[in-house]
């Protein structure tokens, strides 16, 4: 039974504890929060918290975006609930706790488009298929310093030349990482280790795999602890999918399992290249839906930079058996540690929604008993080989609003919201100049 309000309370002003952050994913992943006073915890979690359901945006621009009943109603509120389950300090500020927090409309009902709850009704849909999804979130992203001389003001964190995998302070002036995986170890993240990546100033943390709703939880409190914690040090903690020209982008890959009625791993067995039936319908659901899945894994018109040849990340709709240039690779454990690698998320995605996606597609894949072409061999960027993903944002909305048996899935509420909100932002991006037109087309033409 759920700990009552009042045990909550005392519990956590014992602990040193004098507010509350109740943290709300909207629909972009952004986190809204409201610092809650701990003595008010009681009234807050009986009557919920007021939310503008318009998303507002930081742009010059100052847009207000509008979902299905905001603008246009007179930007009412949806309720949200704090879900005092998930309570956590947070190590990086004394006397702070945080909590994740679920929608509803004013009238009662959860909203259609608040992810978590997106989450939960794909994840009951698997089980009606016998399947309770585990999945592990890998999280890249690109770390800035204040730069005064470059257009943006940043530049990537102790950037130097061999940077890649390097070790200690050599690409890591500041010690970000063993701070950042400390705290986030005693937040109760469940991370089990990092390093610098590829790219100048890129790091990687990686989580535990656990239930698909605890780990899109955790993965998004991670996001919005790493911009935290990089702020304590005047950084900036990128995850948008591409944010340089001369560097690969930031991924968000998803490890993917699923367990039987008897808590076995339904993707163990012995058919074909050491895998059950299962696993293969479900790598062919996610890669006969891989176009919609863009939309919700690849959210940004930021996001289709990120693909392409010999860059680490996909290009083409395919698997592969330990081939890293697949989008969906199946690393090379068998047994219990079977598994699917999806590689096409970039770190932009909201990750309530990017694995709702994939879980909706591998429920589709078992359910139709899909069947799989057979895995890439050897080099993976040949577009005779496979067919290529969408090349921008608006061809992957196109074919998320065309999926009707992924949006059954979902929930047609949330779909509409999703399009709505993502039409606006790729109308806003086409109205917009950018630097790379004037440099184009002013001098010469
Ligand atoms: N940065 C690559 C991506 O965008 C992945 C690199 C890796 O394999 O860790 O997906
Ligand atoms: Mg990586
Ligand atoms: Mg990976």
């Amino acid at each position: 039974a759920a700990e009552p309000v009042r045990d909550v309370v005392r519990r956590l002003t014992a602990g040193g504890v004098d507010v509350v952050r109740v943290q709300y994913p909207d629909l972009i992943g952004v986190d809204r929060s409201r610092d809650v006073l701990v003595e008010r915890l009681p009234a807050v979690a009986a009557h919920g918290l007021s939310f503008c359901r318009a998303i507002y945006h930081t742009s010059p621009q100052g847009d207000v975006v509008d979902v299905a009943g905001g603008l246009d109603a007179g930007l009412p509120d949806i309720c949200v609930r704090p879900d005092l389950s998930t309570l956590a300090v947070l190590p990086w500020e004394p006397g702070v706790a945080s909590c994740l927090a679920d929608a509803y409309e004013p009238g009662g009902g959860l909203c259609p488009e608040g992810p978590r709850d997106v989450l939960r009704r794909v994840v009951a849909r698997m089980g009606e298929v016998g399947l309770d999804p585990v999945a592990g979130p890998e999280l890249e992203y690109y770390l800035c310093e204040p730069d005064d001389s470059s257009p943006s003001g940043w530049r990537r964190y102790g950037d130097a030349p061999g940077n890649v995998y390097s070790s200690g302070l050599k690409g890591d002036p500041g010690n970000h990482l063993l701070r950042t995986l400390r705290h986030l170890r005693d937040l109760g993240l469940g991370v089990t280790m990092g390093n610098h990546e590829f790219g100048g100033g890129q790091f990687e943390i990686n989580l535990d795999h656990s239930g698909a709703l605890d780990a899109a939880d955790r993965a998004f409190r991670f996001k919005s602890a790493v911009q935290e914690i990089a702020r304590t040090q005047g950084l900036l903690a990128t995850f948008m999918a591409k944010p340089f020209n001369d560097e690969g982008g930031s991924g968000f890959h998803v490890h993917l399992s699923c367990l039987d009625g008897d808590g076995r791993n339904a993707f163990e067995g012995d058919g074909e290249h050491g895998l059950s039936e299962t696993a293969h319908q479900a790598v062919a659901g996610v890669l006969e839906h891989a176009p919609a899945l863009a939309a919700l894994l690849n959210p940004t018109v930021n996001s289709y930079k990120r693909f392409g040849p010999d860059t680490l990340a996909p290009w083409l709709v395919d698997w592969g058996l330990d081939n890293r240039s697949a989008m969906v690779r199946i690393p090379p454990e068998r047994g219990a540690g079977s598994r699917l690698e999806v590689r096409l998320g970039d770190a932009s995605a909201n990750p309530y929604l990017g694995i709702a996606g994939l879980l909706a597609a591998v429920y589709l894949g078992v359910r139709e008993k899909s069947a799989v072409p057979p895995p890439l061999e050897g080099y993976g960027y040949d577009a005779t080989k496979a067919p290529v993903l969408p090349g921008g944002l608006p061809a992957a909305l196109d074919a998320l609003e065309a999926d009707e048996a992924l949006t059954e899935v979902l929930g047609a509420g949330f779909v509409s919201a999703f399009l709505a909100y993502k039409r606006d932002e790729v109308a806003r991006f086409r109205r917009h100049v950018t630097d790379w037109e004037f440099r184009e087309y002013a001098y010469h033409l």
